[in-house]
C-alpha cells in the first residue's frame, strides 16, 4: 500500500516464543489462546496466507488487521479485511493497522507487524516514507554480453 510507513516488524519477538516453547519453558496452551472475538475477526474479515501454522502444522495461518486511530470514531479496533484498508487510506489522514496471525486449528496467534496508513504518507516527501529495506541488498546483476 502506497501510503504505509512505519512499519514495526515482530517477527524476531515470534521466533524468541517459538523458542520458548520448543525448549519447554511455556507450554502450547499460552500461547494457543486466540479469544473468540480474535477467532470470528479471522473467520469474516481475515486473509487466509499459504503459510503453516508453526504449531499444529495442520492448517494455514489467517492474517486480522485491526485498525485504530481518532478518526476512525467508533469503528477504531475493529477488524477489517486486507481490500478495505487502501480505501481507508485515502479517506484518513493517518490510522494505525496491527497485523495478527491466527490458526484456525489451534488457535495460535501472534503480533505480526505494525503500520501507519493514510493520507499523511503521500504529504512531504515521496521516498523517506515509503523506503524499504532490501534484506538481501543486492541488485540483480545484469550481464551484458556485448552480443548485437
Ligand atoms: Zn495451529
Amino acid at each position: 500500500m502506497r501510503t504505509q510507513r512505519q512499519v514495526v516488524d515482530y517477527s524476531l519477538q515470534k521466533r524468541a516464543v517459538l523458542r520458548e516453547l520448543l525448549a519447554g519453558r511455556i507450554g502450547a496452551y499460552d500461547v494457543c489462546d486466540a479469544s473468540p472475538y480474535l477467532k470470528n475477526a479471522a473467520r469474516f474479515h481475515g486473509e487466509p496466507t499459504d503459510q503453516r501454522c508453526p504449531i499444529c502444522r495442520s492448517e494455514n495461518l489467517i492474517h486480522v488487521h485491526y485498525i485504530y486511530g481518532d478518526e476512525l470514531k467508533q469503528s477504531a479496533g475493529q477488524a477489517r479485511t486486507r481490500a478495505e484498508l487502501p480505501v481507508l487510506a485515502m479517506t484518513l489522514r493517518e490510522f494505525q493497522v496491527f497485523v495478527v496471525e491466527v490458526c484456525p486449528g489451534c488457535d495460535w496467534n501472534h503480533l505480526v507487524e505494525q503500520f501507519l496508513l493514510g493520507r499523511d504518507g503521500l504529504a512531504g516527501g515521496t521516498e523517506d516514507a515509503a523506503e524499504q529495506e532490501t534484506a538481501s541488498g543486492s541488485t540483480p546483476r545484469r550481464r551484458r554480453e556485448a552480443q548485437r
